[in-house]
């Protein structure tokens, strides 16, 4: 089957109670055992739920993967990743992380004895550089927020498994109708589904995919010990949403690549980050590895002030931090969401004062394009 029959039907057969053809919300915390040993596969709600298995069923099938896991935030759902690793491990990472990764990563998980190696992972010699013989597992995110960065996945995998340290790509940005590490070659993938998965901006949730059978059945014993779980209304709307992913993904990608190219022709605009753009740096790699470049763009103004101006004027598009949903956001990298990352570090990342960056929605393009013409006027 295709991608969207997949994402409408994998792992949700009618209800055996009722028939309904929506798996319900089992809003419950325990379940009821026929005898002592004997039960219809779940006993309590942390360990199992039949809401959240229908979700992780599905995301691992639209992954490419065999096991699936459904946790309460992306970041519960890196956290689990980041404990199948004891203190001495050492972690490869990306230099362009999103924050709150770095910052569990440098305040919380370092405190527990794991090491991390930053590098430019779109630079797979910078890769190699940063391997040591205790390092466990390279993570990446591709394309990187909000310079949209793309590190080439199947060679990071072969780089990883020459030495016998894993891969794990943080796959949010994309979801897997346009990207699919796994495939590529990646042993974990991780999201944030309150992104493009959920798509509506109304749920937090993460989760994580993956193939080995050894490591999914540490991740399930994870899950339930740390306890991290994504609760049964909110796997009931992602569920909702992903049936609706195709769909919205070709309409952010169509908006995303229609903003990205009046920027690229408007005289105010420096220079704009979309892989979709023949002028992006890497935009053969994206071609060959994605199937579509998304709804994340970046553009450079040029000053603070100009930022400002851009982000005061918009009507139609939100001033907000997030992504992937199917309203238009727009935000100030510097200030927000990296506001946290020291400014060396930002400029030598290309996060400047004056860049702005897009989560294209699914509005009419014409709609976005008519307000974004507007907000530069002013400049
Ligand atoms: N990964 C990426 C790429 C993100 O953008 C985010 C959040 O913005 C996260 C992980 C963390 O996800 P959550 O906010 O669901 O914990």
């Amino acid at each position: 089957m295709g991608f969207a029959t997949d994402a409408i039907h994998w792992g949700q057969e009618p209800d055996p109670a009722t028939g309904a053809i929506i798996v319900p919300i089992y809003q419950t915390s325990t379940f009821v055992q026929q005898e002592l040993g004997k039960h219809k596969g779940y006993e309590y709600a942390r360990t199992g739920n039949p809401t959240r298995a229908a979700l992780e069923k599905n995301l691992a099938r639209l992954e490419g993967g065999r096991f699936g896991f459904a946790f309460a935030s992306g970041m519960a759902a890196i956290n689990t990743v980041l404990s199948l690793f004891k203190a001495g491990d050492h972690i490869v990472a990306g230099h362009n992380l999103y924050g709150g990764t770095f910052r569990l990563f440098e305040r919380v998980l370092k405190d527990f004895g794991l090491k991390f190696s930053y590098a430019n992972t779109a630079k797979p010699e910078e890769v190699h550089k940063a391997l040591r013989t205790e390092t466990r597992l390279i993570f990446i995110e591709t394309p990187t927020n909000p310079v949209m960065e793309i590190t080439d996945i199947a060679a990071t995998a072969r780089i990883a498994h020459e030495k016998g340290v894993l891969l794990g790509v943080d796959n949010t940005f994309m979801s897997p109708y346009f990207q699919r590490p796994l495939v590529l070659g990646a042993d974990l993938v991780v999201h944030s589904t309150t992104k493009y998965l959920n798509g509506h901006s109304d749920g937090v949730g993460g989760a994580v995919i993956l193939n080995d059978e050894k490591i999914a059945e540490r991740l399930k014993f994870l899950q339930n010990a740390a306890g991290a779980i994504l609760g049964p209304f909110d796997s009931w709307l992602v569920l909702r949403g992903v049936k609706t992913l195709a769909v919205r993904m070709k309409q952010h990608n169509e908006n995303g690549m229609a903003i990205a190219g009046f920027l690229a022709k408007h005289p105010k605009v420096k220079c704009v980050h979309y892989p979709g753009l023949p002028s992006h740096p890497q935009h053969e790699l994206a071609r060959k590895q994605m199937s579509g470049f998304g709804g994340m763009l970046a553009f450079e103004t040029g000053s603070i002030d100009n930022a400002k101006k851009v982000l005061e004027s918009v009507r139609l598009c939100s001033l907000a931090e997030s992504l992937g949903g199917v309203e238009t956001l727009i935000s100030h990298p510097a200030s927000m969401t990296h506001a946290s990352v020291p400014a060396e570090e930002r400029a030598r990342i290309g996060i400047t004062d004056g860049l702005v960056r897009i989560s294209a929605g699914i509005e009419d393009t014409e709609d976005l394009l008519a307000d974004v013409e507007q907000a530069l006027a002013k400049l």
